[in-house]
Formats: structure tokens, C-alpha cells, sequence
């Protein structure tokens, strides 16, 4: 077969797959229902749509599914899910409360050398690498089952993977625990701002939005 015709049929498959998965994450996402609320729009999305887990679209959309919506969790999931909103809508705040209180920068550039695929998340898809110290880079590696993906470490200096060093679990995990979900900064504040912590990380976080307040 001429090269330029294989050339041509690759280029066309590449394209008719990227319609299809443009179309396909559109329908299992579209809103269902719309809920306005003081605090961003909700939209109502199948369980089809990431897994059936709560994030937002955007700086003022919330998707959950109608399950999620009708249970008890839902005020609590709301305030988590408003801290990603505003998360969204003042990115540069938070970057520099990441950076001066907690010494981590976030970035969507993999570390050199490092293999392992992203799972992506909705709430941190703009910079899903967050790094501590400059040396270890926390990200959430791929997985069939979004619940259980699991978080890893990559020790930049040691160019290796790691567990998580002493000093982070000092600074962000309290008598009670590590947070559940402490991939990345925007996850370990809204976790923190809707369960309460008495992590030093948690109390330091918690002055600052006080003092955004007064
Ligand atoms: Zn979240």
C-alpha cells in the first residue's frame, strides 16, 4: 500500500476517535438537571460520568449524580465541592498560600523520568503534579477504578518512587490520621475546610481563610 494512503487512513482513524471520545465523554456528562444554589449551579450527571464522582466543571458547576444529590452526604459533599470553586475562580490566591505556607507548587509537567500515567481528576486537572519542598512530587497514578487510584511519591532528587517523608506526615496528618484524599493541595484543603483537622497544615489553613474574611 502507497505510505502517503496509510499515512492518510492513520490520520482519519486518529481523527473519527477523537469525535467519538469528544462525543462519548459529552453525553455520559451532560446535565440531567440543573439546581442553582447561593453557591454555584449544580448539575444533575449519570453515574457514567467520572465514575459518579462529585467535581466541579468549571469555577461555578458542581456535578453529582441524582444518588449523591438525595443523600445525607450532600451538604458536606457542597462545602468540599465549593472549595474547588473557589479554587477556580482565584487559582493565584492559592498558589501562593501553597507556596508560602505549605511549600508546595503546583505544575502540569511531569518530572523527568517519571513513567507512570495520571489519573485525571476534574478538581486538580489544571495542575495535577503538586510538589513538596521541590523534591517530592505527589500526583494520583491511573486506575480502572477511580475510587481506589492509588497516590504516589516520586522522590525527584532520588529519581525513584517513595513513601511519603516523615516531616509531611508531621506537617499534614493530626492524632486522628493522614487526610483521605491528600494527593494534592486542592484535595488536602477541601478536605480540610469541610472534616476539620488539627493538622498544623489545617490550622495554618484555616487562619489564612479567616483572615480573608475580616
Ligand atoms: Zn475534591
Amino acid at each position: 500500500m502507497n505510505i502517503r494512503l496509510l499515512l492518510l487512513l492513520c490520520i482519519m482513524l486518529a481523527l473519527a476517535l477523537g469525535v467519538y471520545f469528544c462525543i462519548s465523554y459529552k453525553s455520559t456528562c451532560s446535565a440531567l438537571r440543573r439546581v442553582p444554589t447561593e453557591n454555584g449551579l449544580v448539575e444533575i450527571v449519570s453515574p457514567d460520568c467520572f465514575q459518579g464522582l462529585p467535581h466541579t466543571a468549571d469555577g461555578n458547576t458542581i456535578r453529582m449524580t441524582e444518588s449523591v444529590w438525595n443523600s445525607g452526604r450532600r451538604d458536606e459533599i457542597l462545602v468540599h465541592e465549593r472549595v474547588h470553586l473557589d479554587q477556580k475562580q482565584n487559582p493565584g490566591a492559592w498558589a501562593a498560600f501553597y507556596k508560602e505556607a505549605w511549600d508546595y507548587e503546583l505544575t502540569s509537567t511531569p518530572p523527568p523520568g517519571l513513567r507512570s500515567a495520571l489519573r485525571l481528576n476534574p478538581d486538580t486537572a489544571e495542575s495535577p503534579y503538586a510538589v513538596w519542598r521541590s523534591r517530592y512530587v505527589f500526583f494520583v497514578e491511573d486506575h480502572p477504578d477511580l475510587r481506589t487510584a492509588p497516590v504516589r511519591v516520586w522522590d525527584a532528587d532520588q529519581g525513584a518512587l517513595c513513601a511519603p517523608p516523615p516531616e509531611w506526615n508531621a506537617f499534614f496528618c493530626d492524632t486522628r490520621g493522614c487526610p483521605h484524599q491528600w494527593e494534592h493541595p486542592h484535595e488536602l484543603s477541601a478536605e480540610y475546610l469541610t472534616l476539620g483537622s488539627a493538622a498544623p497544615a489545617a490550622q495554618v489553613l484555616k487562619k489564612w481563610r479567616n483572615s480573608l474574611r475580616t
